[in-house]
């Protein structure tokens, strides 16, 4: 009867959603048996994921069909996110997004180049005029690639509502064939936090058991008061062994409903409170994503259909429970996971066992921590360096234990979501001109290896915006970027190849910008970070001398330059 009742909850809002896709009637991009890569709402680096990733074989260059009637109304080329991209506006506001492409469809392609020799960049975004590209469900728009952050041949397909807010797109006629269950992966319960300390502190794992297909039982648990719980899983689809999300978790506790947690749709502005529904401090000791199944303070995701309590449940004395998490996928497949409980007296042993095993842990020195208020900025120095938490800078008031040590700033470990940026800066006057221009701040990884962070200057004082606690230092870069070419040889004729590679490199502070011509022109050369690559294409019949005189110019974030030349020859295009 509970079940059903749930059911129930649940098809209303998806046939209401279904009833509007109806108008749209999205078809599938690829006009092939999809099979995904990633779906909607995956807990990604620190968003979800907005769309769907469709498989391309491991190989660029498939063709891309609008997966609606519309026009294109914007488009997009750069070196990360999304790569080359293209977005369509639909009837009623409605809008797909087609990523990580490797060119577009003809006319657009030329559309494209012809902006990207004007302005001399790479790197642009258009919005053409609502009749520029008018296409009908079908058409060709592009082809797929590898572009921009992405991290193997895909296509990532978006569907955005009015609000510009991402849809599950299997709400929206897009179809998966989907037989196998969700599997969940760890189980974590968490004392209500009552002495203000961050719940994921108090996080413990129970262990799973599979008694039956698709029937899981934790080990039992015994406490009492508020408590909740936290779960990892991922989903298969067909033909893909890709771990993906989880599209509907349900729990209850003796059969009363505590909460809902349905991914239909995601905006943008919520997509970083996922590090808030996630328990971030497990996630980067053990690198497992456990989704918390209640709500915290500061957390405003709409996925979160809320029934009872935040999704806590209360745990009395003498009594016996079982708290249940029902884990489902689009297609309807289901996984059970049972979790017996049996409530003791005393209401805060457990809090005060876990919090004492804490301290046994984590080595805090309660003392010698900083707090973080919730509700106001705060400012911490410590001889050069100076640290701004502005209000809010967390999800939650905060302990941090700061320092300074041999030149390292030491902002706790990264164990605490950081919400709003963490401004450092650190007072460089001992320097001389010449230094302070190459020095820049770093993020130290666990190896010692700095990783540069986006490096300003006001004066003598470097300053950096931060989104993660853990280590930080000044650093110094004076090696300038490496350019290579293999082909042609200086003084070589080359006119058969079809395109012209170039070897980027910097070691240090990474490539901010770069530079080429031919015989004093502008040439347009395609950057992939990931291959260290600039791509010229001769097709752009630019240079009609055969002589060819190649000037790249590279600079580094620390100002460092490389120009580079090479004197080439080549028959003039017909
Ligand atoms: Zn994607």
């Amino acid at each position: 009867m509970f079940v059903g009742l749930l059911s129930l909850f649940c098809f209303q809002s998806l046939s209401l959603e279904a009833q509007t896709a109806k108008q749209f009637d999205f078809d599938d991009p690829l006009k092939e048996q999809l099979r995904l890569s990633g779906n909607f709402g995956e807990l990604r680096g620190s968003h979800f994921h907005a769309g769907l990733d469709l498989k391309t074989n491991l190989t660029i260059g498939k063709p891309v069909y609008a997966a609606a009637d519309g026009y294109v109304s914007r488009l997009k080329v750069a070196h990360f996110g999304y790569g080359k991209a293209l977005y369509l506006s639909h009837e009623g506001g409605y809008a797909s997004v087609y990523a990580h492409l490797d060119r577009f469809a003809e006319d657009i392609q030329n559309y494209i180049k012809n902006t990207q020799y004007k302005k001399e960049r790479f790197q642009v975004e258009l919005f053409p005029s609502k009749d520029k590209f008018v296409v009908k469900k079908g058409d060709l728009i592009g082809y797929t690639g590898n572009t921009g952050s992405s991290g193997g041949p895909h296509l990532h397909f978006e569907i955005r509502d009015p609000q510009s807010r991402p849809l599950n797109p299997l709400d929206y006629g897009i179809e998966i064939s989907d037989a196998k269950s969700p599997i969940p992966t760890v189980l974590r319960w968490y004392p209500h936090n009552k002495n203000g300390r961050n719940v994921e502190t108090y996080g413990q794992n129970l262990s799973l058991t599979q008694i039956r297909p698709n029937e899981f039982l934790a080990e039992s648990l015994t406490t009492s008061g508020r408590i909740g719980f936290g779960i990892g899983a991922y989903d298969q689809q067909d033909g893909s062994s890709n771990k993906n999300g989880v599209y509907l978790i349900k729990t209850s506790l003796n059969g009363a409903l505590t909460q809902d947690i349905l991914f239909d749709r995601i905006s943008f502005d919520e997509s970083k409170f996922m590090n808030r529904y996630m328990d971030y401090r497990h996630y980067r000791e053990r690198k497992q994503r456990v989704q918390k199944l209640f709500r915290e303070t500061n957390n405003p995701l709409g996925i979160i259909k809320i029934l009872e309590s935040d999704g806590y449940v209360s745990i009395e004395p003498g009594a016996s429970y079982v708290y249940r998490i029902e884990l489902m996928d689009h297609s309807g497949n289901q996984t059970t996971i049972d979790v017996p409980i049996v409530g003791i007296e005393s209401e805060d042993s457990q809090i005060i066992q876990a919090s004492a095993k804490l301290q046994d842990q984590s080595g805090d020195d309660l003392e010698r921590l900083t707090e973080i208020p919730n509700s106001s900025a705060t400012s911490w120095s410590e001889s050069r360096y100076s640290v701004f938490f502005s209000k809010g800078c967390f999800y939650e008031s905060t302990a941090l234990d700061l320092s300074v040590d041999s030149e390292i700033l030491r902002l706790d470990r990264d164990r605490f979501a950081v919400y709003k940026p963490i401004k450092i800066s650190y007072r460089a006057d001992h320097l001389s001109p010449e230094d302070l221009a190459k020095a820049y701040i770093a993020r130290i990884d666990p190896y010692g290896k700095p990783i540069y962070q986006n490096t300003s200057r006001s004066g003598t004082t470097l300053e950096a915006s931060v989104s993660a606690l853990g280590n930080y230092g000044v650093f110094f870069d004076d090696v300038p970027p490496t350019i290579s070419l293999r082909q042609p040889a200086e003084g070589q004729w080359y006119s058969k190849a079809k395109k012209l590679k170039v070897t980027i490199k910097d070691k240090e502070t990474g490539i901010a910008d770069y530079r080429a011509t031919i015989n004093g022109r502008f040439i347009l050369m395609e950057y992939d970070y990931k291959t260290n690559r600039l791509t010229y294409d001769f097709s752009d019949a630019i240079i009609d001398e055969a002589a060819h005189n190649l000037k790249v110019v590279v600079l580094d974030n620390a100002g460092n330059s490389t120009t580079f030349e090479r004197l080439f020859y080549r028959k003039a295009d017909d």
